[in-house]
């Protein structure tokens, strides 16, 4: 079936997904590198655990300040450093939440007092450069609007800092590519924010897939979908990108490309309708496309900022199928296989590991397997869904 015949934003599109096998959920989602450190020279680490707390007592402030961590500094402190990040750095075993950057200044008493985190490492966007003198700070995360990454990448960079950069990478090849130079560069380490990449059942999906355990992939549906207001920077362009795509459907296409260990060879891809046009002035609202890849495999995603839905992936291989529904919830995702068997190894913090897992590539210097390059392949086959879905012709993806 052409995607053409199939790709109707809305209702249609959800009973598409349905009607071909699929069961997207219309549920809502709810520098040194570091030889100057200490636990550089102790060799390797014990695994130390840190218990989640939001008031810390003076024994984990204690561990708080082990030297065998390392220090991270969160960049902007919206929704998701608050909610997830900051937590999630209490539960690792290889970091510490060292430093914050704000422009902000009302919330920084209020992260001071948290997290007990020192005047001395308290930055804003300006005077990031400054963090050169700072040994507190091993690792930058950036979690700022998605064409705000490249900026801050490059200011932790050239401060000599490895980076952690949540996903989109950045909203352009140029970018990202001036993010892999500048962090390369500076002898730093660089990765991107793909969560899911360490959750064990996304982890499960791949190796059923790789394990051949139904038969060679045939086709694998995917969609993520997340309503929003008005006024976030996420209607912007400037700040954005573009829409859901680059927010929420990456998402998709991470799955198609982890899951099936492959490359797609070309996209097609369509824009569904405008609904809301005082708010999708500047991005789009909603785009399904598909995906062709090596040895016959084609993937049908679909995201859109209408409404919640859609988080969910199936696969379809010769003999069975197998997926999660819900698959992109924080920390939780669960699923279930043709052959009765469920899928729900037990949940993680998924950011923790995300974290522990750079801090560990960084002591080993080891190359992340969520690199800059995985990150500017995503933006690279995102740009080209984006001119399909402009062109209305297939593109390819060298
Ligand atoms: P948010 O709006 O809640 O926070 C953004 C922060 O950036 C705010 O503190 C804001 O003050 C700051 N900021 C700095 N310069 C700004 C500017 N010029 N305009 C607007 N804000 C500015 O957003 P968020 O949901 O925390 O998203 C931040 C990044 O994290 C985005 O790149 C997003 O894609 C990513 N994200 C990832 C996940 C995940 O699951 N990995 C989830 C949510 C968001």
């Amino acid at each position: 079936m052409s995607i053409n015949t199939h790709i109707t934003m809305g209702v249609a599109s959800q009973k598409y997904l349905h009607r071909t096998g699929g069961w997207l959920s219309l549920n809502p989602m709810n520098s040194s590198p570091v030889p100057r450190r200490n636990f550089i020279r102790c060799g390797a680490l014990a695994a130390i655990g840190f218990p989640f707390v939001t008031s810390l007592t003076s024994a984990a402030r204690a561990e708080e300040n082990d030297p065998r961590k390392l220090g991270f500094a969160l960049v902007g402190l919206g929704g998701l450093s608050t909610g997830q990040l900051a937590p999630a750095l209490q539960k690792t075993k290889y970091c510490r939440l060292a430093a914050i950057v704000t422009g902000t200044p009302s919330k920084i008493p209020v992260w001071k007092d948290r997290y007990q985190i020192a005047d001395k490492n308290v930055y804003n966007y300006d005077t990031m450069e400054k963090m050169a003198d700072n040994p507190d700070i091993d690792v930058v995360y950036v979690v700022t609007p998605n064409a705000l990454h490249a900026e801050h990448t490059i200011k932790a960079a050239k401060a000599g800092k490895h980076v952690l950069c949540e996903k989109p990478m950045d909203v352009s090849v140029e970018k990202c590519q001036q993010m892999i130079d500048a962090v390369k560069k500076a002898d730093r380490m660089l990765a991107i924010g793909y969560r899911c990449q360490f959750d064990p059942n996304h982890l499960e999906c791949r190796r059923l897939a790789t394990d051949k355990v139904f038969g060679e992939l045939t086709t694998i549906e995917a969609g993520f979908s997340r309503p929003i207001t008005a006024t976030e920077w996420r209607v912007k362009k400037e700040l954005a990108g573009d829409g859901p795509l680059m927010d929420v459907g990456i998402y998709a296409l991470q799955t198609c490309r982890f899951t099936s260990t492959r490359e797609p060879i070309e996209v097609t891809a369509k824009f569904g309708p405008v609904t809301e046009p005082d708010k999708f002035k500047e991005v789009e609202q909603s785009v399904e496309w598909e995906m062709t890849f090596p040895g016959g495999l084609r993937t049908k995603c679909q995201t859109n900022y209408e409404r919640a839905g859609g988080n969910a992936f199936t696969v379809t291989a010769e003999r069975g199928t197998f997926g999660l529904n819900p698959a992109y919830n924080y920390n939780f995702a669960r699923g279930t296989r043709s052959d009765g068997q469920s899928i729900n190894l037990p949940a993680i913090n998924q950011f923790a590991a995300e974290m522990d897992d750079f801090a560990q590539c960084i002591m080993n210097k080891k190359t992340s397997k969520v690199s800059g390059e995985e990150g500017l392949r995503d933006v690279k086959i995102m740009l080209a869904i984006y001119e399909s879905a402009r062109s209305g012709k297939p593109v390819k993806l060298a």
